[in-house]
């Protein structure tokens, strides 16, 4: 088999070395189960607290602040579902506000709030770029939503929203403001004062750790109703034994993402600011989508007119280079994806999208490589889908 080429870490990234090396201990040596009264207990409870000091000081919190989940998906639903149940038993609000390009935890979790849970939902518009507009949250927001969700960047297209601006909406009309910030936390600012949200989601493995963990800040103040019910674990917001070296996984990831993030900034602008000027001037009938400036750093993402995507990923890979369309759960699912059809792209065009994204282990010869290879394949999947 040829070397692969990874880049899709927009989907999931490697675990780093020095974040495995700190689990470690805790799966045989410091097994305990935090809640344990005894030594071992004890051990695996300081280990825990450690990390949650640890998370506080990346995103200048409170210990207290954090509540570790089983991961993003986890702790979006724990957000939205959670805030909105106590909002709506203190004030008996019902409406939901969110983006027509959130990823599925939250958007398909406010859509079951809205079928099968009482709540109402409204969407907010994004523009051509996938974004959400500051100004389309004040105009909504006077029906007095119990909560308002909106993603800190894109998964599919990379786009990164004004959150700030927009927690700033939410609290001029006492509204609590949510932020998916899973994709943003491997290399943009993630502190809490930077984004003035109540609540913000975050996962282990799209930043180099460890999958399965992911944390909610959950501002102090705010009140949240637990969706696991059990066992009193983190404050009593989310039952289960402790994922012990997980969460240690955890923090050591987001800490050295913090400490890393110029670093990583640098590396994957340079290459990402070739990738996507060489596509765009190679390939015809192509077009970046997502927000040409205001995007992740190290995502690409694509369209190509006539062109099945999913055919161009198989192509793609039997070459050597792994990368995924606009987004991963929709493989062979024959609809452009919703954020496709959100910001407005015809359907000749969404079936075509490439979403290439890269990480602190992709190179200059990666990129190389790629870049020598892929008009050609557009042009081959576009001659076999015009047939
Ligand atoms: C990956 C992802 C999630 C889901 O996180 P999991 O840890 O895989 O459950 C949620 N939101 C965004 C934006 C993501 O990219």
């Amino acid at each position: 088999m040829t070397e692969q080429v990874y880049l899709d870490h927009a989907a999931t990234t490697p675990v780093d070395a020095r974040v495995l090396e700190a689990m470690l201990p805790f799966f045989n040596t410091s097994f305990g189960n935090p809640a344990s009264v005894h030594r071992y207990g004890q051990r695996a409870e300081a280990a825990v607290e450690e990390a949650r000091e640890r998370v506080a000081a990346c995103l200048r919190c409170r210990p207290e602040e954090i509540v570790f989940t089983s991961g993003g998906s986890e702790s979006d639903n724990l957000a939205l579902r959670g805030a909105a149940q106590a909002k709506f038993e203190q004030s008996g609000r019902v409406l939901i506000l969110t983006s027509r390009a959130e990823h599925p935890a939250v958007s398909k979790t406010a859509v079951q709030m809205c079928t099968r849970e009482g709540f109402r939902l409204e969407w907010l518009q994004v523009d051509k770029y996938g974004m959400v507009n500051p100004q389309a949250v004040e105009e909504a927001i006077g029906d007095q939503p119990a909560i308002v969700s909106v993603m800190y960047a894109n998964n599919e297209i990379g786009t990164i929203n004004p959150v700030h601006e927009i927690a700033e909406v939410c609290h001029r009309h006492h509204i609590l403001f949510h932020t998916d910030a899973i994709q943003a936390a491997t290399c943009l600012p993630v502190e809490t004062d930077a984004l003035g949200a109540d609540l913000v989601s975050f996962t282990g493995h799209k930043l180099y750790g460890p999958k399965g963990v992911g944390a909610l800040y959950v501002r102090r103040g705010t009140q949240l109703l637990p969706q696991v019910t059990g066992g009193g674990q983190e404050l009593g917001l989310r039952a289960g034994t402790t994922n012990v070296p997980a969460i240690v996984g955890f923090a050591k990831a987001l800490q050295l993402a913090v400490e890393e993030r110029e670093a990583r900034l640098a590396h994957l602008k340079l290459l990402q600011g070739r990738l996507i000027h060489i596509v765009l001037e190679k390939i015809p009938d192509a077009q970046l989508t997502g927000h040409p400036e205001a995007r992740l750093p190290g995502h690409a993402s694509f369209a190509f007119k006539d062109v099945d995507g999913n055919l161009l990923l198989q192509m793609l890979d039997s070459a050597g280079f792994a990368c995924s369309s606009g987004s991963a759960c929709k493989t062979g699912s024959p609809e452009p994806s919703e954020v496709m059809a959100a910001i407005g792209l015809p359907r000749a065009w969404g079936l075509g999208s490439l979403r290439v994204t890269l990480g602190s282990g992709t190179t200059e010869t990666h990129i190389e490589a790629f870049l020598s290879l892929l008009p050609e394949l557009v042009e081959q999947v576009r001659s076999l889908c015009r047939g």
